[in-house]
């Protein structure tokens, strides 16, 4: 029987919290800020993300052909491949790559969250950075990522301040962003020295050429990844597109509906560094795709939907239940935040916990005009509920 008890009184207890009151006002504010200008600036981006979503629509038709190509150009290029067909599998793939007593830096990456391979690969005695300063911060604060570009969302730079102080032993002022920012750089520059293994997840997955997409603002990406002798790349199956044009559109529209009028840098991997033609970069070049329901949701006909999402973090920011709860909502062991959050983590994860948290949504549809895939979440969270009906 399920029980909503717990879901109702977390959702109540976190929404009576004023510093994650604050935290997502000015967060949600300046999105949307962000967002008029971008599309002003570039008012192209609406039909691009309807060319996307035919690519996505096509590509999660033709999954596996797709991982066929993908998987046969990281090897043509002097890579290795991997199917995971459970996170299981993905971290015992990725525990033997990495082994124990290692030094690891992180891109920031949900693929990898679902996985929990953080906490998994320092359980095994490895010294892992998130590298990224909202992961980063999340690493050492908590309790999870709160939304998929902006991880710690949920934090106010007056608490971040606070942390920095006791982590660095470092007076900080709560309005030097940049200073803030500048210190955890100083200190993770080491790291990527010192690192054995960049682990990264991915934007797009380019099948022709075997190319990994990573868009980032910090430049930590490109230092994680590229420093350390082994890269490994953990690719959830619905990122495989057919081409690297396909792929530079997706990249686009996830900036673009990210908030983004310019991303500062956008890295492309196709392989480990070639001897003797001046390139830089890892020994090794490992990619991992992942499976954990992605191929049986594929055939879904209403789940399929949550497949095209592009993680861009839009949907969030429009959300009424989000603005007032912020990621807790899917719940604290989910990686996943906000109605989409439900729907990812209903394929990946914990379908009890997730069917608990769809009960949440309002069914308002704001978020079917903020997505530029155009997901329609009410219908995928209503069919999950109706799922629970069925069965009890
Ligand atoms: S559902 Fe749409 S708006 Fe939300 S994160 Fe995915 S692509 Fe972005």
């Amino acid at each position: 029987m399920t029980d909503l008890t717990g879901v109702s009184q977390l959702l109540n207890k976190v929404s009576d919290d004023p510093v994650l009151r604050t935290a997502l006002d000015r967060a949600i504010s300046s999105y949307w800020k962000k967002r008029k200008q971008v599309m002003e600036r570039y008012p192209y981006v609406k039909e691009l993300a309807d060319e996307v979503r035919r690519i996505k629509e096509w590509s999660i038709d033709h999954m596996d052909e797709l991982l066929d190509k993908a998987i046969e150009a990281v090897e043509a290029k002097g890579g290795k491949a991997y199917i995971a067909e459970t996170a299981e599998e993905a971290r015992k793939i990725v525990g033997e790559l990495v082994g124990t007593g290692k030094v690891v830096t992180k891109a920031k990456s949900m693929t990898t969250e679902e996985l929990k391979l953080r906490e998994f690969l320092i359980e095994r005695g490895n010294e892992v950075y998130e590298t990224d300063l909202g992961e980063f911060l999340v690493q050492f604060l908590g309790p999870k990522p709160m939304h998929f570009i902006s991880p710690s969302i949920h934090l106010t730079r007056e608490k971040v301040a606070e942390f920095l102080k006791d982590f660095m032993g470092v007076e900080v002022d709560k309005d030097d962003v940049e200073g803030m920012v500048a210190l955890v750089r100083k200190f993770l520059r080491d790291k990527y020295f010192s690192a054995d293994v960049g682990i990264s997840g991915a934007n797009a997955f380019a099948a022709d050429r075997g190319a990994v997409f990573l868009i980032e603002n910090e430049s930590n990406i490109r230092l994680s990844i590229s420093l350390p002798p082994k890269h490994i790349a953990v690719v959830g199956m619905e990122k495989i597109v057919p081409t690297m044009s396909d792929a530079w559109k997706v990249v686009e529209v996830i900036s673009r509906y990210g908030g983004y009028k310019v991303t500062s840098y956008i890295n492309t991997v196709m392989g480990p560094a070639r001897s003797g033609e001046g390139d830089i970069g890892p020994e090794e070049y490992h990619v991992i795709f992942l499976d954990n329901g992605r191929r049986e949701a594929s055939k879904d006909p209403i789940l399929k939907q949550t497949l095209y999402c592009l993680r861009c973090g839009a949907c969030q920011y429009l959300c009424p239940v989000f603005g007032i709860v912020g990621g807790y909502w899917a719940g604290l062991e989910s990686a996943y935040s906000g109605g989409i959050g439900v729907m990812w983590e209903y394929i990946t994860g914990d379908k009890e916990t997730s069917t608990q948290h769809a009960f949440a949504c309002l069914l308002c549809g704001r978020c079917i005009e903020a997505c530029p895939m155009r997901i329609n979440q009410p219908e995928v969270l209503r069919e999950i509920r109706r799922r629970l009906m069925e069965r009890i």
